[in-house]
């Protein structure tokens, strides 16, 4: 195995892929052998069920640029991400899924803008192929939300194809939260960004993997890691209810010194105060759901669990996975690398 570090690595998290797999890699090493500097392909098997860990297993065996890790279940997107860049000695980590959504051979092009010096480098999908409606209009929406309700400065229509330099690697590492939101830790480091227009294509083969209820949780995992705007709502919908209440107890008042005589003007019916009950217990549960949400996510970080289980790996250097990788790593145990 080689013992210099390569310049690239490129890291792509596999979940059921066994018809893409193999054709992914080829078009990998296609679009990076021709730039005649080192690099490294790591596939992160996030728990597959078919046969893809065999698949890869052989790619590794012919290709030991091939590596391989393989986690002990499914653990998500975000984390095999994370685990793939753990892991990564490369100067400049691509990653990408592998699907063949982002076609490869876009990564020269990213490359070429992080030797101007941009240490990250994005894609931004200027077309997307092959997606439903309903995907393309709800991530539109969401991307243009999360820009307007967070201070990060997230770039819209972006996803986690993206070169990123050894610095931003190696500050990422230092973030070991557990709900990842990708895209928008690597817009959080800063650095020197910037974009590169790309297609994003249909899948080449297979479905989606991000059903609804998956994609919802992802959208709620990038706006709670970002912003507390869903905790205050509850403030501002108090507000604004107590301000009605009071503007509507003064008019009452008003209406009954006037009008002593009237018994039951409309707005004193059963049905507007059933609505009003319904409104602000349905309020109030909507906010009990949301600091659910935070406090959810607060017991999982305090937890302090590992981010992930690696079961076996394939052409990796384990101690090239510093502290950061595999470790249990509480806020504690962070503190005095963070100084
Ligand atoms: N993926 C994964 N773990 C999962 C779901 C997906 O590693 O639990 C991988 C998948 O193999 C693909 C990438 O993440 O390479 C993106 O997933 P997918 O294409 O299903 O999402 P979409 O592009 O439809 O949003
Ligand atoms: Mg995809």
């Amino acid at each position: 195995m080689d013992t210099q570090p390569p310049t690239f690595s490129v890291v792509a998290p596999v979940y059921n892929e066994e018809q893409l797999i193999a054709e992914f890699c080829r078009r990998v090493i296609a679009a990076l052998e021709p730039l005649g500097e080192p690099f490294e392909l790591i596939l992160v098997n996030d728990g597959c069920r078919d046969r893809s860990p065999d698949i890869m297993r052989e790619l590794h065996q012919r290709d030991p640029r091939i590596k391989v890790i393989n986690f002990s279940r499914n653990f998500g997107h975000q984390i095999a991400i994370t685990a793939g860049t753990d892991y990564a000695t490369g100067r400049a980590v691509i990653v990408i899924d592998s699907d063949l959504q982002d076609p490869p051979e876009v990564i020269p092009d990213l490359i070429a803008r992080w030797r101007e010096g941009y240490q990250v480098v994005y894609g931004v999908r200027e077309e997307r192929q092959g997606e439903t409606w309903f995907k393309k209009t709800t991530a539109a929406i969401f991307y243009r939300l999360i820009v307007r309700i967070t201070n990060v400065n997230i770039p819209v229509d972006t996803g986690d194809f993206r070169l990123m330099d050894r610095k931003v690697v190696d500050a990422l590492k230092r973030m070991r939260e557990h709900h990842r939101f990708m895209r928008g830790l690597s817009a959080w480091v800063g650095f020197r960004q910037t974009g590169v227009l790309y297609r994003r294509h249909a899948r080449a083969a297979g479905t989606t993997k991000y059903p609804l209820r998956k994609m919802l949780r992802f959208a709620l995992d990038g706006i709670t890691s970002f912003s507390y705007l869903p905790l205050q709502l509850a403030t501002y919908v108090g507000f604004i209810v107590a301000a009605i209440s009071i503007i509507f107890l003064f008019v009452v008042f008003v209406m009954r010194l006037s009008n002593p005589a009237a018994t039951e003007p409309a707005f004193y019916g059963q049905a507007s105060t059933l609505a009003s009950v319904l409104f602000l217990g349905a309020v109030q549960l909507i906010s009990l759901g949301i600091i659910g949400e935070y406090v959810g996510r607060i017991y999982d970080e305090v937890k302090g669990r590992p981010l992930y289980i690696v079961a076996e790996t394939l052409g990796i250097d384990e101690t090239a996975a510093t502290s950061a990788g595999n470790m249990r790593t509480t806020h504690k145990e962070q503190s005095p690398v963070i100084e």
